[in-house]
């Protein structure tokens, strides 16, 4: 039982098991990628959404670092003294890398494009920053999180297949292999489920936003569906509320905290967000008057 060699025949519930003895950051990183995954296709209540998004976060952290493990023979662990020391290993007496200094690492020899979704990366750690810090009534929604999960779902699935699985058709155990496709399809249906979700709120989203002269993005759902012109300012997808006041949203929507947002010399509102990409212009930066709905000042270009 312990030679997986000798064990051609295994059934799934033996080959997870020999793939957590090998890999088990990686295996644990899937169990909980998949738990993720199929917790964000249902609908969690507002209570229960946190669990997910913990359960993203460690499975990337943890996907990342067992990749390294799998190239270095271990799990990544600094030595205070140089000297690693497998008793504190076992203890877990050790400072782990954390998501970002693992996606940092991985990125540099992982045949993924990490560099490319580094900003998704961050994007879903600011969600779950948030989810540890809100009360329940100004959790992110779960479109908000959804709209954030999904690329980081989707690197991760790219991931495992190019660079984990990779790794393992070298390997002589045919069966860790195995495991993890297992494992994958299930991620990967209800990855596409959420993806659904997603989807079909844009759809429904759309023609309100088309009558919209200007939409601004959302700093949490980060869509592109907040429209301005109107005395109450709120994210279409994902349902945030800027302080259902056009002088609120000014400062809510800013990048970094104002005082008081300009005043708007056309409707006297203080209600100018400064240097704010639109739908129309996602690569731009102009100044906007969330009330009257207009650019103010475009960009130079
Ligand atoms: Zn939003
Ligand atoms: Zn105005």
């Amino acid at each position: 039982m312990d030679e997986i060699d000798g064990f051609s025949d295994a059934t799934a519930e033996e080959e997870a098991l020999y793939f957590n003895r090998s890999h088990p950051l990686v295996a644990n990183g899937l169990r909980m990628l998949e738990r993720a995954a199929t917790a964000l296709a249902e609908e969690p209540d507002r209570f229960e959404a946190i669990y997910p998004v913990l359960h993203l976060h460690t499975a990337t952290e943890a996907l990342l670092r067992g990749r390294l493990a799998m190239h270095w023979a271990g799990d990544i662990w600094p030595a205070a003294n140089g000297d690693p020391d497998s008793n504190r290993r076992t203890r877990g007496e050790y400072v782990g890398l954390g998501l970002h200094e693992a996606a940092d690492l991985a990125g540099r020899w992982c045949d993924t494009d990490i560099a490319a979704a580094r900003a998704d990366l961050l994007a879903f750690a600011y969600v779950r920053n948030r989810a540890l810090l809100s009360s329940d009534r100004d959790s992110d929604s779960l479109a908000a999180i959804r709209c954030r999960a999904l690329p980081v779902l989707d690197l991760m699935l790219a991931f495992v297949e190019t660079d984990v699985l990779g790794q393992l058709t070298e390997d002589v155990a045919d069966q860790y292999a195995r495991a993890v496709r297992r494992s994958m399809r299930r991620v990967s249906a209800a990855t596409a489920r959420v993806r659904d979700t997603v989807e079909e709120r844009r759809r429904a989203i759309a023609p309100q936003l088309a009558h919209a002269e200007v939409v601004v993005p959302c700093p949490y759902c980060g869509e592109f569906a907040v429209p301005a012109g109107d005395y109450t300012v709120e994210c279409l997808m994902c349902g945030r509320d800027f302080g259902s006041s056009a002088y609120h949203a000014a400062a809510d929507l800013a990048p970094l905290a104002v005082g008081e947002p300009e005043q708007c010399a056309d409707c006297g509102y203080h209600s100018i967000l400064h240097n704010t990409p639109t739908a129309a212009r996602p690569d731009g930066e102009v100044d906007v008057c969330l009330y009257d709905g207009r650019v103010i000042r475009a960009s130079a270009e």
